[in-house]
């Protein structure tokens, strides 16, 4: 173990919020040891501007609790640590962890359970790259670096602690940091992790829970580095494993909005990435949307099946929050309303909640290549800076144009003379997963015969769609970041 001076190391306390020097000096004053560990060290000393900061101490999260009272709250099972709240913002606070018990391993080598309190060696022991495990004291001027991280920082390279392997077995999730740190931090990554990095290892992210490979996906997509890790995630098997029936192909829509996504974080530009998930299952919604009219379902009611099953599919790999399902399902349904408008709804479309997010989409779709919206990307995109009479009469041109396209009867036309100028809600709540899911077999049983008259006798009681279970989702452990 060496002893640096952080001020050689370009570490100064000026550069740290308030909030993580507030939670060292009370656990310091409190008679605990405690470091800034982590993230927030590694960037600072590559000159970077860190997106949080962990700290950590030898208080248990009881002694923890005991400091900070009712700013403190006991997070975690497998692992557990505490969220210390100062001002506006929150600290992890971890303890130092010993190597977990045997027992508490599953046949895979998977920890399962992770609550052994330790030493400050034994705790870095359990870090994943030596690059995270550098103990930086701000007080005392000191960063506690126990094999020789410096040299890893300077070399830019990427170096798991002990075995990769073993290291790989006991964390799956270790795979996906790999490449997140080697894309975000343009770090090279280590021969020794590569000689092991095969597909077969990456078959082990199956037993990791989706929710937990839906917060890593996140994290992945929100880095500002989307461009670089795509490749990454694609070479090493990782993509196969994070996305259901994806073409191990970068697509230019795929490209496009992941270039867009980078560029709105470089810019300090809140994203959803939602939005990302949208723009990757595209393909796949709209293949299932083929299949559903190939069988002669309402168009209407193909597009909401084709959206459930896909995101049904997905959600056997990374489960996406309901609300954020609800999104997407959104984005996909405001396509067809954006692509052929009824010239009634025009004005209200434009001010729908789900508009911006919808056009955004269209327009991505569009300008990546993709003929099938007809230019109304750049319809919309010119719409929203006209003025009011401007709007008028692009929306008659438009009326005119669609009415010829169509070869419209006068009766047909009259009819649609007579549409509202409400827009009809993109998803109904009644074909949500929630709800139909909440039925148990016998009552979808009993309400067979309503949707069968409803689809014109598509649907028939052993239909898939009907035999949809529950999945069991435990949001609290979800994090979800802004939207747009
Ligand atoms: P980021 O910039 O994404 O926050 P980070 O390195 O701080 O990067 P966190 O997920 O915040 O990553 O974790 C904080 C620290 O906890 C890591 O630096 C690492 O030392 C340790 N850690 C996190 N996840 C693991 C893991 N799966 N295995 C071992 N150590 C981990
Ligand atoms: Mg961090």
């Amino acid at each position: 173990m060496q002893t640096l001076h952080a001020s050689k190391c370009g570490l100064t306390t000026a550069q740290l919020p308030s909030s993580i020097l507030d939670v060292i000096d009370s656990l310091t004053k409190a008679g605990y040891e405690a470091y800034i560990v982590g993230g927030g060290v590694r960037d600072l000393m590559l000159g970077q501007s860190p997106k949080d900061y962990d700290a950590v101490t030898n208080a248990t999260p009881s002694q923890i609790k005991e400091v900070f009272g009712r700013r403190c709250r006991i997070i975690g099972r497998r692992f557990e640590l505490a969220h210390v709240y100062s001002g506006r913002e929150l600290i992890e606070v971890a303890t130092f962890r010993a190597p977990p018990k045997k027992a508490i391993t599953s046949s895979a080598g998977m920890i399962l359970r992770d609550n052994n309190w330790g030493t400050i060696e034994q705790d870095f022991a359990r870090r994943d790259f030596s690059i995270n495990a550098l103990y930086y004291q701000p007080r005392k001027g000191i960063v506690l670096d126990f094999c020789n991280a410096v040299d890893d920082i300077k070399t830019k390279t990427l170096r798991l602690l002990g075995d990769p392997a073993l290291r790989f077995e006991e964390d799956p999730v270790r795979m996906l940091r790999t490449l997140r740190f080697a894309a975000k931090l343009n770090f090279n990554i280590d021969a020794a992790i590569l000689d092991i990095f095969t597909p077969e290892m990456t078959k082990l992210l199956r037993d990791v829970s989706p929710h937990r490979l839906y917060d890593e996906s996140q994290k992945l997509f929100t880095m500002g580095h989307l461009h670089r890790v795509m490749p990454m995630l694609i070479k090493f098997g990782i993509w196969q494993q994070l996305f259901a029936d994806l073409k191990t192909e970068i697509t230019p829509f795929i490209e496009r909005a992941a270039s867009n996504t980078d560029q709105r974080i470089q810019i300090g530009k809140t994203i959803n990435p939602a939005f990302f998930y949208a723009v990757l299952l595209w393909e796949n919604y709209l293949q299932r949307c083929s299949f559903y009219h190939a069988k002669g379902t309402v168009a209407a009611e193909a597009r909401a099946q084709a959206g459930l099953d896909v995101l049904k599919r997905q959600a056997t790999r990374t489960i996406i929050p309901r609300f954020a399902e609800t999104f997407i399902r959104e984005v996909w349904e405001m396509q067809n309303r954006l692509l052929n408008p009824k010239p009634q709804q025009i004005e209200a479309l434009s001010g729908h909640a789900r508009f911006r997010a919808g056009f955004d989409f269209l327009l991505l779709r569009e300008k990546s290549g993709d003929a099938s919206t007809n230019g109304m990307g750049a319809w919309w995109d010119a719409y929203q800076n006209m003025s009011t009479d401007e709007k008028e009469r692009a929306i008659s041109t438009y009326n005119r144009q669609r009415a010829k396209s169509r070869r419209k009867t006068t009766t047909e036309e009259s009819v649609e003379a007579k549409v509202s100028t409400q827009i009809e809600p993109l998803v109904k709540e009644s074909e949500t997963r929630s709800r139909r899911s909440r039925k148990t077999q016998s009552e979808v049983k009993k309400t067979v015969p309503q949707t069968v008259a409803h689809t014109a006798g598509e649907i028939s009681p052993d239909h898939p769609i009907l035999k949809r279970r529950r999945v069991q989702r435990d949001l609290a452990k979800v994090v979800f970041g802004p939207t747009q």
